[in-house]
């Protein structure tokens, strides 16, 4: 199937902050099934890229397509509707709620949420239980299955990782985008975490960008990498093509 197969392409994409050129003619291209990497120091553009993507800042230039589908771009609904979705740094869960039902929160049909509210109709009415059934393989996609009727209060901040990611995961996207998954884990999180993105890359054909810096992770998981400095793009490939990139190993890698 032709849309399945359809990457996520960002195209010269600039955007300024007062005088600032905090994404500069950036271009990447994430595919469906496998993990593209965004690196880079800090204040490179990386997060900044992520939230044009998503529609979360609009671009001042360059476009956002989906194969030949070309988003308007600023509107986070419309790149929720077309199947991508994201995760944060600060992880974002209601603390009294409980597992399930923060997982939940991802769970309106971001397609039937758009056009209901553009029409001004209720939301769609969902089966209570199917959705609960949904909930729980997320959780247990990520691990949390155990955790499902706790408080999100007792969670620690690596469990809440782990939650953003299944939360995610309900609007079935088919783009993920994540914001350094794995900052504040463990070295076990961390394969954990690993082993879990080859999955939904590898296994469930989602494309993922992922913002990291845990070199490690980056060059274990990745199938292709984009590196930026200060808001362009200084080198981007394979892996392999990017560790031993020399303009790399300077400006960012430190050997
Ligand atoms: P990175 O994710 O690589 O650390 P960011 O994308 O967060 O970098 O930031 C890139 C540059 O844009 C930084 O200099 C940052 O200070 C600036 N910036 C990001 N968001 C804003 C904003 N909303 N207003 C002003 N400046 C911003």
């Amino acid at each position: 199937d032709r849309t399945e197969k359809a990457p996520l392409e960002a195209s010269e994409i600039s955007i300024s902050f007062g005088g600032l050129k905090a994404v500069d003619a950036v271009s990447l291209s994430v595919v469906p099934g496998e993990v593209h990497g965004l690196i880079g120091p800090n204040g490179s553009g990386k997060t900044t890229t992520l939230n044009v993507i998503c529609g979360f800042n609009t671009a001042s230039e360059g476009a956002v397509r989906i194969g030949s589908d070309l988003l308007a771009g600023g509107v986070p609904q419309e790149a929720a509707a077309k199947g991508i979705a994201r995760t944060f740094q600060t992880p974002k869960v209601v603390g009294e709620a409980t597992v399930l039902q923060n997982v939940l929160i991802g769970a309106q049909s971001p397609s039937t949420g758009f056009v209901s509210a553009a029409l001004g109709l209720p939301a769609q009415r969902q089966d209570e239980r199917a959705m609960r059934e949904r909930g729980m393989v997320a959780l247990r996609t990520v691990g949390l299955d155990a955790f499902a009727d706790l408080s999100c209060e007792r969670l620690q901040h690596s469990e809440l990782r782990f939650l953003e990611i299944a939360r995610a995961l309900m609007m079935e996207p088919r783009f993920l985008l994540l914001d350094e998954p794995a900052a504040g884990l463990s070295r076990d999180e961390i394969e954990r975490l690993d082993e879990l993105i080859a999955h939904l890359a590898r296994d469930a054909g989602i494309g993922v960008l992922m913002v990291e810096h845990h070199a490690d992770l980056i060059f274990k998981v990745c199938d292709r990498i984009t590196v930026l400095n200060f808001g362009a793009v200084l080198a981007s490939g394979t892996a392999d093509e990017v560790r031993t990139n020399k303009e790399v190993q300077n400006a960012y890698l430190g050997t």
